[in-house]
């Protein structure tokens, strides 16, 4: 299996060099040049296999021929092992009450209760294993709106051959967040709380990693969902989920609360492995760039304006890229055009072949805080049930879809007691505490502050790069 960026210009490489690269030296990102396919027969196979099975099957062809397939499974056995439930991402149906076809899809029973460790606690395996292998070391450098940061680091803490440095929009994220990343307690972590917006984070990441001497000198890489390896592997819930509701012949649709476009994503790399989708549905709250450009054609930036759905505060969405590579026929000299007029005039025109793909393969609908709060408050009213704020998005956005007779999986993308003002607000009740969370409250926080300054942040990674 060999990687291409999606601007075209950098070498093809093999998924260890990727993982280690994250954004390509063009400044594209890391698709694969095929995709693997699995069959009917192999979609049926996986309703007897355990989550872990079915993740190295999925995974081996992706990333083949770095990584052999026992040590995968080795490293997706204790990474899904570190999962609070049995089944790693269980499935339930939403309602009892109302005749509905949606389900949920838990992704957020690991360490850090967000759908990110699904990813995350593999990712950190990987970079150990590779770095072990190659006798090297490396600097990551990461942006969060709130649960990528706290998921990296428990993935990364203690781990040899990593030093993890991880930018937070200082104030913008909840206190739960906060305290999940700035609790952590290892050398090789550090938190820096950025004046600015999770967009401003992202942009210094990349300010970094597109200043080669600097990248080269520190060994950056990159847990961002720029990185391969997160899509990757969160490919593998869209099989399993489906393998619980559906028969390998027949289609499912799922909304996803979409933020950076990395879930939903790898929900269409799903549907290019064979996995038979009926439609994806773009969740978004009011910060609806991808939702507007769904609608109207057009991709439009607008200011960034915080909701209580914080971990899709994003107008800049990354893996949006990689979409519009496969739908243009993966042709990167317009892509890399139309990227480039996307950051200097802050919007583009989709052309119409790529607008009407895009509307094959996806509907979109956007949630408002006011919507958010009173599907949080139905579920909890009806069935005592509590929803975090991302998930309501999504179950808020896919109750106005029509589910063609097959089911719609809504992503649960966090627990709600992650996310316990937002719910209290809505419910007048706080969520039931998991105890890892009611503990962080007394534990000392680490975190340095710095401007939206990409100088005081490179020296900040270089005063703490051995
Ligand atoms: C990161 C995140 C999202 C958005 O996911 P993307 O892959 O960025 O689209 C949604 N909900 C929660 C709780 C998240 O942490």
């Amino acid at each position: 299996m060999k990687y291409e960026s999606t601007r075209g210009k950098a070498p093809l490489l093999e998924f260890a060099d990727v993982l280690l690269a994250g954004l390509a030296s063009d400044g594209g990102l890391y698709v694969p040049t095929e995709f693997p396919k699995f069959t009917p027969a192999d979609l049926e196979s996986f309703r007897q296999k355990s989550y872990s099975e079915v993740a190295t099957q999925v995974l081996t062809p992706l990333v083949s021929p770095s990584i052999n397939s026992d040590d995968l499974a080795k490293m997706v056995e204790e990474s899904y092992t570190t999962f609070r439930h049995p089944e790693v991402v269980p499935v339930r149906p939403l309602t009892t009450e109302r005749n509905e076809n949606l389900f949920l899809a838990e992704l957020f029973w690991g360490p850090t209760f967000s759908f990110k460790d699904v990813a995350l606690q593999l990712l950190g395996r990987l970079f150990e294993y590779e770095l072990s292998r190659r006798d090297t070391s490396v600097t990551i450098v990461g942006a969060t709106s709130g649960d990528t940061g706290s998921a990296a680091i428990e993935a990364c803490r203690e781990r040899d051959g990593i030093n993890l440095i991880m930018l937070h929009p200082r104030g913008r994220v909840s206190e739960i967040q906060r305290r999940q990343m700035t609790t952590v307690e290892s050398a090789n972590i550090h938190n820096v709380a950025i004046d600015g917006t999770f967009d401003d984070c992202q942009d210094l990441v990349k300010a970094m990693f597109a200043d080669t001497a600097f990248r080269d000198s520190y060994r950056l890489g990159a847990v961002n969902s720029i990185n391969w390896a997160r899509v990757a592997a969160q490919t593998v819930y869209y099989f399993t989920t489906a393998s619980k509701l559906v028969g390998p012949n027949e289609p499912i649709s799922f909304c996803v609360p979409t933020g950076n476009f990395g879930n939903i994503f790898a929900g269409y790399i799903a549907a290019q492995m064979g996995l038979p989708l009926d439609r994806l549905i773009m969740a978004s709250n009011h910060n609806d760039i991808l939702t507007r450009a769904h609608l109207s054609g057009v991709m439009e930036i607008r200011e960034v304006q915080p909701s209580t759905s914080p971990a899709m505060d994003i107008q800049v969405s990354s893996n949006f890229e990689r979409l519009l590579f496969e739908l243009s026929g993966k042709d990167s000299s317009w892509l890399s055009e139309a990227m480039r007029e996307f950051r200097t005039e802050g919007f583009i025109a989709l052309p119409p072949n790529i607008l009407e793909l895009l509307r094959i393969s996806f509907e979109a609908g956007a949630a408002s805080d006011q919507q958010v709060a009173e599907t949080i408050s139905e579920l909890h009213s009806t069935q005592q049930d509590f929803l975090d704020p991302h998930t309501a998005v999504g179950v808020n956005v896919a109750r106005r879809f029509d589910s063609h007779n097959s089911p719609i999986a809504v992503m649960a993308t966090a627990h709600p007691a992650k996310f316990e003002t937002a719910v209290a607000d809505a419910t007048g009740l706080n969520p039931p505490q998991p105890e890892e969370i009611a503990a962080l409250a007394g534990i000392p926080e680490r975190c340095t502050e710095l401007g939206d300054d990409l100088n005081a942040v490179m020296e900040f990674v270089s005063s703490v790069s051995q």
